[in-house]
């Protein structure tokens, strides 16, 4: 069957890349592999979508590192803002937490998932589920259509690949936008887990599982050298660490543990100089009179960090406070400011959030998403190397480069059928001169 668009993968990219074509006019049809649409949409800001974050466009920019330049023209055209003022216009008002973070005011995944739906179907996009596929048909250089499972084909001049990376392969990201672009000559970068818990080598770890740290710093060095450092929430898990500043920094691990280990070293004070900390466990030592160290831990350290900490500073348990010397305090001191970890791995691709890696930026027109080596390809979404932090970027990204896709192959399509019409009307043009003429 003859299509204008076919769209492949109905998660955030696809549908509004799919609704957007289809609202400019063209005749589209979404191929979705699993039984559902939006998937991962619903399952995203556990259950409650963190649409995008609102942001200044540079600082949004910066958060997806050096692949955001990639980003920059189209944001300009499709920004937070846009987005936000789309789903209100489609039913989904939006409300703006801590951290620029957007979300539905209805905290309902689904409620997003309902409005592309609609978008989709008010435009007469046609959906087809359980159709996986599995080849893009590109004859002597030309586009053709695709190819799913059991042999289906489906013509169409223009293809949307908005098929995701390879996280939470439950929800139909499996990976296989990447084996079909490569099947057509794009270059893959490798994919690898993003925004990803941190596996850690203490055998005591384990012991801390569901701790929580608020307000800490977390910075990660290997070989004296620092990569990166984040300010703000962990949390212990029974294999290592996780939580936002863990998830943000993952990326940075990940990079470098291919040379080894990474250490994590972890401020618990970080608003406290050591001259203050010093301080303030002084006054704590004499407030509490005639106990042991353990109590001065209590003030200082979440209750499951103690006996970890008390071990880790090598002062035993029962030394009385009134006794502990400049040098011991210097050590506890020394551990509050720089409790170290080994990092020895990430967990895998199918537990992050997202995949860094995909088709490279450098095949893809940044103005169109448009394939530079099959013209009539485009790509959007996770598909794309392109990797940003928590906090809504990733699904603006998704939305963002959609929509490009869509309305850049709408247009095209227009041009193409306008190509021939504009031949006869340039030869009726001539002819009607000639008469004029008389000649
Ligand atoms: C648990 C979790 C929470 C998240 N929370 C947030 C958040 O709150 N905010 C945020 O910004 N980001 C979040 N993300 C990241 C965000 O969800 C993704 O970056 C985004 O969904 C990518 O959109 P996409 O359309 O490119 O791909 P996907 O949403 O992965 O959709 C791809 C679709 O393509 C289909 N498909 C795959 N292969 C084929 C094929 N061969 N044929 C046909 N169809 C195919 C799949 O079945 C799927 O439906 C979260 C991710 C996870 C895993």
């Amino acid at each position: 069957m003859k299509h204008g668009i076919v769209v492949v993968g109905a998660g955030a990219a696809g549908l509004m890349a799919a609704g957007r074509a289809a609202e400019l006019g063209a005749d589209v049809l979404l191929l979705e592999k699993t039984g559902g649409i939006g998937n991962k949409l619903r399952i995203t800001g556990k259950g409650r979508c963190n649409l995008t974050n609102d942001c200044e466009i540079r600082e949004f920019i910066a958060h997806f590192g050096p692949s955001g330049t990639f980003l920059r023209n189209s944001l300009a055209r499709y920004d937070a803002a846009a987005l936000v003022q789309f789903f209100h216009a489609h039913g989904v008002p939006t409300v703006t937490e801590r951290g620029q973070r957007v979300f539905p005011a209805s905290n309902e995944a689904d409620d997003v998932v309902r409005a592309l739906r609609r978008y989709c179907l008010d435009h007469g996009v046609q959906f087809r589920t359980h159709s996986p596929v599995e080849g893009i048909r590109v004859v002597e250089g030309a586009l053709r259509g695709v190819r799913v499972v059991g042999g289906a084909t489906y013509d169409a001049r223009c293809v949307i690949i908005a098929t995701g990376g390879l996280s939470y392969p439950g929800t139909g990201s499996t990976g296989d936008g990447f084996c079909l672009a490569r099947a057509v000559g794009h270059t893959v970068l490798p994919p690898r887990p993003g925004l990803v818990p941190l596996v850690t080598a203490e055998p005591f770890v384990p012991h801390l599982q569901g701790l929580s740290l608020r307000n800490v710093r977390a910075t990660l060095s290997q070989g004296g050298r620092e990569l990166a450092s984040a300010f703000g929430e962990m949390l212990f898990t029974h294999y290592g660490v996780s939580g936002p500043i863990i998830l943000t920094l993952s990326r940075f691990a990940g990079e470098a543990l291919g040379q080894g280990p990474v250490r994590l070293s972890i401020d618990l004070k970080p608003a406290l100089r050591v001259e203050q900390l010093d301080a303030r466990i002084r006054r704590d030592i004499a407030a509490l009179g005639a106990s042991t160290y353990p109590a001065v831990l209590k003030r200082l350290l979440p209750r499951l960090l103690i006996a970890v900490f008390q071990e880790r500073s090598g002062i035993a348990r029962d030394r009385a406070l009134s006794q502990l010397t400049a040098e011991e305090r210097g050590r506890i001191i020394t551990l509050l400011k720089a409790f170290d970890l080994t990092v020895v791995a990430t967990r895998p691709i199918a537990e992050a959030i997202i995949t860094i890696g995909g088709v490279s930026t450098r095949e893809i027109d940044p103005r169109t998403m448009e394939s530079r080596r099959v013209p009539g390809l485009y790509f959007a979404g996770e598909v794309i190397d392109v990797a940003g932090d928590t906090g809504g970027f990733n699904l603006q990204a998704a939305f963002t480069t959609g929509r490009v896709a869509g309305e850049s192959a709408a247009r095209a399509l227009q041009r193409a059928y306008d190509a021939p019409m504009g031949a006869a009307a340039s030869r009726h043009r001539r002819a009607a001169k000639s008469k004029e003429k008389g000649t």
